[in-house]
């Protein structure tokens, strides 16, 4: 299905568009922040972004949509209202092929698009091979889709009188972390939750005090810890458990109830990327955001690795490629000087089951409930479109338990 968001009166032919238009493909953090930040810039010349799905998501918030503290028009707005809000042209539809040479973008739908800049931010889904029975058993956690499936096994641990087997988490980054908090909270410790972590501790790229927070509370709700260990295998009834050096080692076969994968991804549209990458599992770009052949294409967030200039995969990074890749692009077509992208760290937020979370950011530190209240303010302001954050920070401003926590702070 193909639905087009055009704001010119007269229907548009997107197979006939002057060639000088800019093309943005993925309408994630990276890709929705060089728009924005196009817009701002850009007068007449046409931005046409492309994304197979209807809403932009806001990942970060994904923990708030499972315990339904935040709805879903808050968090994962639909593009066809931020494109006529901020005035660009939404093509909902998924990009099979990119002609390089001819400089066009060909949709499953069949169309055709030229373009004259493209900007390509497709993002990471969670990655089920390498391990047998993953992509059967293993459920991930990175869409709105896996948000609908985790609600429904939450909602079947809440129904069953008893839970004897346990609920198995793999990888014990963020995702994991902030997911096997939350998920113990809604079903209030009628399961036990597993954390199964390859490293040799959990949060292992994370910030010293989030991390101290984070070991807190995980144990507050007793979820076990595996570290060093591994998912070898799954099937139906079993789950296999191995030392993560030696996988004929510590084996042990979990009876389960279910198993989260959050300890792996790759890159979303494989086949359409395959010629860009180089068996890294991301594009390696130049300081630019650029590979060198195609100057006139540039990558931008979690797909994007330069090898001289290494970035966490996360929203802030994204955004900030995205504000560089659209001034470049901007540079490229009055023929200026291309700026490289430098990522600043903006602070570190974790949510850490219902209204908890851990701050580490511009030497603040800062954990609970009051840290849960900035961390969702801060997100808040950042959801794109003005209007829109204004909106959904003024539903929120003025809830009765803000009040309450900032009195509890200040009295
Ligand atoms: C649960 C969770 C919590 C997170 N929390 C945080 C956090 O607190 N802070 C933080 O900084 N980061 C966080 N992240 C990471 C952050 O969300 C990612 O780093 C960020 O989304 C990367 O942005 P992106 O633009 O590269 O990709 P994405 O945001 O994934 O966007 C990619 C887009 O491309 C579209 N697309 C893909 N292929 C095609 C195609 N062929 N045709 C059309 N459209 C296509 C997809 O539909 C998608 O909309 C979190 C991630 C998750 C999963």
């Amino acid at each position: 299905m193909v639905f087009l968001i055009i704001l010119d009166p007269v229907p548009m032919d997107l197979n006939n568009l002057k060639s000088e238009s800019i093309v943005v493909l993925g309408g994630g953090f990276g890709g929705l922040s060089t728009v924005i930040a196009l817009l701002a810039n850009l007068g007449e010349i046409p931005i046409i972004l492309i994304d197979q799905n209807e809403r932009f998501l806001f990942k970060p918030f994904l923990y708030e949509l499972l315990a339904d503290e935040l709805s879903l028009w808050e968090a994962a707005p639909k593009y066809s209202a931020l494109a006529s809000e901020l005035g660009f042209i939404f093509v909902q539809d998924t990009v099979v092929e990119i002609d390089k040479l001819k400089g066009k973008i060909s949709t499953l739908s069949k169309l055709e698009i030229k373009y004259s800049q493209l900007v390509i931010s497709t993002g990471m889904i969670t990655d089920y091979s390498g391990v047998e029975g993953l992509k059967d058993y293993a459920y991930g956690f990175s869409n709105l889709y896996d948000l609908g499936r985790i609600k429904e096994l939450i909602a079947r641990i809440n129904c069953s009188s008893e839970c004897k087997k346990p609920l198995v988490i793999s990888g014990a980054g963020p995702t994991g972390v902030e997911l096997a908090c939350k998920i113990s909270d809604l079903v209030n410790n009628r399961i036990q939750i597993y954390l199964v972590e390859k490293g040799k501790k959990v949060l292992q790229n994370c910030k010293s005090f989030n991390r101290e927070k984070s070991i807190e509370a995980l144990g507050k709700r007793n979820i076990k810890i595996y570290l060093e260990h591994v998912v070898k295998s799954v099937n139906l009834n079993y789950l296999e458990l191995s030392s993560a050096y030696d996988q004929s080692k510590n084996i042990e076969m979990i009876d389960y109830f279910s198993l989260i994968w959050t300890a792996g991804l790759q890159p979303s549209s494989l086949n359409l990327l395959q010629p860009f990458l180089k068996g890294n599992k991301k594009i390696e770009v130049n300081e630019f955001l650029q590979i060198n052949e195609f100057k006139n294409i540039f990558f931008v967030g979690d797909i994007a690795f330069d090898k001289l200039n290494r970035v966490p995969p996360s929203a802030q990074a994204a955004m900030q490629q995205g504000v560089v890749t659209a001034q470049n692009i901007i540079s490229l077509r009055n023929g200026d000087k291309l700026r490289p992208f430098e990522f600043e760290s903006l602070g570190e937020m974790l949510s850490l089951g219902i209204g908890h979370a851990s701050i580490t950011g511009y030497g603040i530190t800062l954990a609970g409930s009051f840290a849960f209240e900035i961390r969702r303010l801060v997100y808040l302001m950042r959801m794109p479109g003005l209007a829109q954050s204004l909106k959904s920070t003024g539903s929120w401003l003025f809830s009765q338990k803000l009040i309450n926590s900032l009195f509890f702070q200040y009295r």
